[in-house]
């Protein structure tokens, strides 16, 4: 059975893409077999992969309202062990087409099951809402992941955020955890950054990663060569924090 990591955060531009492509990567490279799931219309994580969304037939959004076509919609990445099921910007339409629908919660669940066996890892990057394909990534895996950038507000909404995981654990889905919460675009010349590492880490005393990502210009980079920090500059501080984080994510596995 994959290891499945639903990467949320209500706030958009807070590391969700960032940390997803990654950590995945990361784990890829240690020869793990890893799926992304691009579930956000503006599909940053499928174009930073390389995969020319535009050009793709199928994708997640076909794939959900016809399951048959999720094996055409996986992409292979430069990465063998990495592969993406990518998004496309008609996935802003799937929230209002899913409303009427029974079990409409569950289609990126459903999907994930059926090609889940392929994977030792799955990662659902989702889109900077708590609308239905939130809650259909939330349906669709088991852990939470929760980036939070090192600014002002950090926690605001978080409240919201895990409103939503607890009523998803309630109703919908039991086996969802928070797997942990992990610190962004730390800037250690900025003494913002170690004061919202101790909100954060005073909050969530358990699950705070001790591993915290820096901001670093690679990071930002990479996605526009198509290609995860990893393979564009292994030495980069970012490169190597996000190593450093699939070593923990492993260890909380
Ligand atoms: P989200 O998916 O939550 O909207 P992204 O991962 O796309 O956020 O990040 C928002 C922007 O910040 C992107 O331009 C990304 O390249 C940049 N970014 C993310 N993390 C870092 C970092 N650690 N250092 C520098 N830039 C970063
Ligand atoms: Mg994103």
């Amino acid at each position: 059975m994959a290891r499945t990591i639903i990467v949320a955060n209500q706030k958009g531009g807070v590391g969700k893409t960032t940390t997803t492509v990654n950590l995945a990567a990361s784990l890829a490279v240690m020869e793990k077999k890893v799926l992304i799931v691009d579930c956000d219309p503006q599909a940053n994580a499928s174009s930073g992969l390389g995969i020319d969304v535009g050009e793709q037939e199928d994708n997640l959004y076909t794939a959900m309202f016809d399951e048959t076509r999720v094996r055409d919609a996986v992409c292979e990445t430069e990465l063998p062990y990495l592969h993406v099921l990518p998004s496309t910007h008609d996935l802003v339409g799937a929230d209002l087409e899913l409303v009427d629908r029974r079990e409409r919660e569950f289609y990126v669940a459903n999907l994930v099951e059926s090609i889940g066996e392929k994977y030792e890892y799955i990662f659902l990057d989702c889109p900077p809402s708590l609308g239905l394909v939130t809650i259909n990534a939330l349906c669709a895996g088991r852990e939470l992941l929760i980036p939070l950038q090192c600014e002002y507000y950090a926690l605001e909404g978080i409240a919201q955020l895990l409103q939503t995981y607890e009523a998803v654990k309630k109703r919908l889905n039991r086996r969802l955890e928070i797997m942990g919460v992990v610190l962004t675009m730390f800037d250690k010349r900025n003494r913002l950054s170690f004061q919202v590492e101790r909100e954060v880490r005073t909050y969530f005393p358990e699950k705070t990663f001790a591993t915290k990502i820096p901001r670093n210009v690679r990071l930002s980079e990479a996605p526009s060569h198509g290609k995860p920090a990893i393979t564009y500059d292994i030495r980069s501080t970012g490169t190597q924090a996000y190593i450093s984080l699939a070593r923990e994510v492993l260890e909380r596995g």
